[in-house]
């Protein structure tokens, strides 16, 4: 079983952009094998032609019209009646989307807006500006961010969390169990949300086991919409550190918190440094440490 991904289907080899044209995107080509992709373009489902003269998002008072250019159609209500019913379909079943950079339709954050026919600023296309409206926690990237690699990291790791969580929410043990091997993971992103969702679970022989698990779901998608903080995943790693160093000589020791630094201060990937925790785990055999997810949380790319 593999997570489900909606992809900009231009992204994936479809000629459905404007100009009849696809992106082939390195990095793209490179980790579409580990998810079952949904090809999704909005465009080309409310009727657009290819080729076709570009669209563009207008900013009139408070909201954003689409207009195509040629036309000068207002294709606003297709695009986000088209939208509405493709996220009502997929819904729980999808765990994250790719989606075309700069584009009025799948843009996130940086698509091209104009007033009085002048360009303006920057923001959602109407597609993604509607998922996010609707289901704000999932994570969504695009081929830009994608090349930056603690970025791909981030996007890949919460991909699969919520693939794991979907797969783990339905029994209390599971969800035990699902919340033990990501304690790293969720310390990287928000302490309070561990501790939320910790103390949760430490009640489940006391209270109703459905509004534990309604609650844990809230709390963990709310943890979801946060990034990664530097300065969290530094503490995480300094923590681990602390699991270790009992059994580490005094330059491994140095040598650990050289690399530690090093990361703080980006010198380092966050990969390469999980890298070497995944070693001394299995130098040890740390269980504990092996299971934590944050040493795997995704399949090698
Ligand atoms: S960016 Fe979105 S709307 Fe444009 S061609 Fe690609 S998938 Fe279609």
């Amino acid at each position: 079983m593999k997570p489900t991904i909606g992809i900009s289907a231009c992204l994936n080899g479809f000629e459905y952009r404007y100009n009849g044209t696809a992106v082939n995107d390195e990095i793209i080509n490179k980790i579409k094998s580990l998810f079952n992709l949904v090809n999704v373009c909005p465009e080309v489902e409310i009727g657009l032609g290819i080729p076709r003269k570009p669209i563009r998002l207008h900013k009139v008072g408070d909201t954003f019209k689409v207009i195509q250019e040629d036309t000068k159609a207002d294709i606003t209500e297709k695009l986000e009646e088209f939208s509405h019913k493709f996220i009502r379909k997929f819904n729980d079943k999808i765990h994250g989307f790719i989606l075309k950079a700069k584009s009025p339709s799948c843009g996130i954050g940086n698509c091209k807006y104009y007033v009085n026919d002048k360009p303006y600023g920057r923001t959602y296309g109407v597609f993604a500006r509607i998922i996010k409206e609707f289901l704000p926690y999932l994570p969504i990237t695009d081929e830009g961010r994608l090349k930056n690699k603690n970025l791909l990291w981030e996007f890949l790791t919460k991909v699969f969390m919520l693939f794991r969580f979907q797969n783990s929410k339905s029994t209390i043990s599971e969800l035990i169990e699902f919340h033990t091997r990501h304690k790293y993971i969720f310390m990287c992103i928000s302490q309070k949300h561990l501790k939320i969702m910790g103390n949760l679970l430490a009640q489940h022989k006391k209270n109703n086991l459905k509004d534990i698990q309604l609650n844990y779901e809230e709390t963990f998608k709310d943890m979801l919409k946060l990034s990664f903080k530097r300065s969290n995943i530094v503490n995480t790693l300094t923590h681990i550190f602390g699991h270790l160093s009992n059994r580490l000589t005094k330059i491994e020791k140095q040598n650990f918190l050289r690399i530690i630094r090093n990361y703080k201060n980006s010198k380092i990937e966050l990969s390469s440094v999980i890298e070497i925790f995944k070693i001394y785990a299995l130098r040890f055999d740390d269980q504990y440490l092996i299971a934590q997810h944050l040493l795997n949380p995704f399949p090698e790319i």
